[in-house]
């Protein structure tokens, strides 16, 4: 079930500030599932399933775009220069094929530096045009591109694709939406929007929403391949329970909320401690008179690479957690 609904969602299209398939996406995968589904104009989702009376109403965000690049010239000998929607980085960019919205694939390749340090701005995308006119009939600046999609298993529970970030986490939040009936409290699921260029579109919602708590679902780094060790987080070990990373330090109400959740039920979980990075949960954090936030993630390799890898245990360990904190008593 959770394979299925994160593969649709990781075929659909989305860089930061078009996340429109991905939202045709939720929609259709919630059907029938929720008490209200708008859209605002940062391009957020937001659907609600109301709870009980007495309880609380919790904002649970997961980001619904993802890094790529956007065409800044063309070169008259056809080729595109472009810059990063999001955390891109050259040593991860180089060398990967990429694909437009309407369908023009190119493969992103790096300039020789001649003595300088390599930066985004050697970079160009090949699309096969021969000249500036034909890549122009082709693709328009401000165009986007994303890697191209894909999912694979590697192993018996893992799985690659380069969407994992946020991805992973919308599935997430669609299986919670789907499965749980008549919570204690009302959720009020939002799927954001431009979270990879700066927290945008949840911090509008927030706003909008007020909630009494909220949580961010989001990937996190990994500490378990070669010469990496730090956060200590590792696939398969469970969901990991944010402390803190650049961007917030979770309520403890709420980080413990979600501890507790997992002790209550025995779900496999981890404490994040991540020195870099933020999340969804900052901008519920810091809206408005400020609000009790915290982040629930799913370990993540490679993070913003075409090759992001999860443990799809670690999914299921985040939505156990979730099904029991979403009844909780706040
Ligand atoms: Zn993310």
């Amino acid at each position: 079930m959770m394979l299925n609904t994160l593969q649709a969602l990781l075929s659909s299209f989305g860089p930061s500030g078009n996340e429109r398939a991905v939202a045709e996406q939720v929609k259709a995968l919630l059907a029938g599932k929720a008490d209200e589904m708008r859209t605002d104009a940062m391009g957020n989702l937001i659907v609600e399933k109301r709870g009980q009376a007495g309880g609380k109403t919790i904002m649970l965000s997961a980001h619904m775009d993802q890094i790529g690049l956007a065409v800044t010239d063309v070169e008259d000998t056809g080729f595109l220069r472009v810059t990063a929607l999001g955390g891109v980085s050259l040593e991860k960019t180089a060398g990967h094929a990429v694909v437009f919205e309407n369908g023009v694939h190119g493969v992103v390749m790096c300039q020789p530096t001649k003595g300088e340090t390599a930066a985004l701005q050697h970079v160009f995308v090949d699309i096969g045009a021969a000249n500036r006119e034909e890549a122009l009939a082709m693709v328009k600046l401000g165009d986007a591109c994303v890697y191209v999609p894909g999912c694979y298993a590697l192993g018996q529970h893992r799985c690659t694709s380069p969407a994992m970030d946020d991805r992973c986490a919308c599935a997430l939040l669609v299986e919670l939406l789907r499965q749980v009936d008549a919570p204690r409290n009302t959720i009020v699921a939002v799927f954001s929007a431009q979270e990879e260029v700066g927290i945008r579109g949840a911090a509008t919602a927030a706003y909008q929403i007020n909630p009494d708590l909220g949580v961010a679902l989001d990937v996190t780094a990994w500490g378990d391949t070669p010469e990496t060790k730090l956060p200590a987080v590792k696939l398969g070990e469970g969901a990991a329970i944010k402390f803190m990373d650049r961007s917030m330090i979770a309520t403890p109400a709420v980080r413990d909320a979600l501890i507790d959740a997992a002790e209550r039920i025995g779900a496999p979980y981890q404490r994040e401690v991540l020195p870099f990075g933020g999340t969804d949960g900052a901008a519920i954090q810091h809206a408005r008179g400020g609000i009790p936030a915290g982040t629930l993630s799913i370990p993540c390799r490679y993070v913003h690479s075409a090759c992001e890898v999860i443990d799809l245990r670690d999914l299921d360990s985040a939505l156990a957690i979730l099904k029991e904190f979403v009844n909780g008593q706040y």
